[in-house]
């Protein structure tokens, strides 16, 4: 199997701190990776350095073996599901124009439909958005981060504010893209329960990456579960 993704010795400095420190590891193509980590582990600086909105970082990234910093085309090969999509809850737009809006090639209008098929919001495809529950939302956003066909889908912890039912019909949603598709999904959550049921690796980083492996190797060691639940208690503990 091919590297989809291959980071190496990233580190980030803001002004007051070091978001990551030396972080290396490898997602072959296929894998189903689950990033788990509290408040300020460095999750987004992660992401926003994978997606070439942080250009600040040491270190590389490469994506099928291709650096970042010289392959221009590497953003047609990943599809991103941000933490709270930015809109208006008033904007007039419909389920059809925000995922429209993710398409490169104007001429892909078939695209569309399909993409909307495979997420079961095709029926709402004429709806305007801020009339959806969160689960539809959310199926739209990604929806929209599939429609160029990318071979690698990053998720940045999209359950919250969602049904249950929904839940369910999201995770069938990433095990078919992944199981199905071929698709290398990159997901970052707090659930470890998810992360369980859904993905084969596990990445846990609190500015360094203190485990990487398979998550039957995770899931069944108690002291690093117990490790990282406590971690993610206090976190708890401190935003209440
Ligand atoms: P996570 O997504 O896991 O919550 P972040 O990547 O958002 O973590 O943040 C990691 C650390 O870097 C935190 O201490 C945060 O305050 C800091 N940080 C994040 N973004 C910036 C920024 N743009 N400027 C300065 N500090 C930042």
């Amino acid at each position: 199997m091919l590297n989809a993704v291959e980071i190496s010795h990233l580190t980030v400095k803001y002004p007051d701190v070091k978001a990551l420190d030396d972080v290396s590891f490898v997602v072959k193509e296929g894998d189903f990776l689950g990033i788990i980590g509290p408040n300020g582990a460095g999750k987004s600086t992660l992401f926003d350095s994978m997606l070439g909105l942080n250009t600040t970082y040491t270190g590389t990234i490469k994506f099928f073996d291709q650096d970042i910093k010289k392959s221009k085309k590497h953003h047609q090969q990943i599809g991103y599901v941000p933490q709270k999509p930015v809109f208006e809850k008033n904007f007039p737009a419909t389920v059809s124009d925000i995922v429209r809006m993710g398409l490169r090639n104007e001429s892909d209008e078939n695209r569309i439909d399909e993409i909307l098929q495979q997420l079961w919001i095709h029926e709402l495809r004429n709806r305007r958005i801020g009339e959806l529950s969160g689960g539809q939302l959310q199926r739209v956003f990604i929806a929209k981060a599939l429609v160029n066909n990318p071979k690698i889908l990053i998720l940045d912890e999209p359950v919250t504010g969602v049904d249950q039912q929904s839940i369910e019909l999201f995770f069938s949603i990433l095990r078919e893209l992944n199981s199905k598709q071929g698709i290398t999904i990159i997901w970052s959550s707090h659930d470890l329960d998810a992360v369980n049921k859904l993905a084969n690796h596990v990445a846990c980083l609190n500015r360094t990456l203190f485990f990487h492996g398979e998550s039957e190797e995770f899931f069944s060691n108690d002291d690093l579960v117990k490790q990282y639940s406590e971690a993610s208690m206090q976190e708890h503990m401190h935003h209440h």
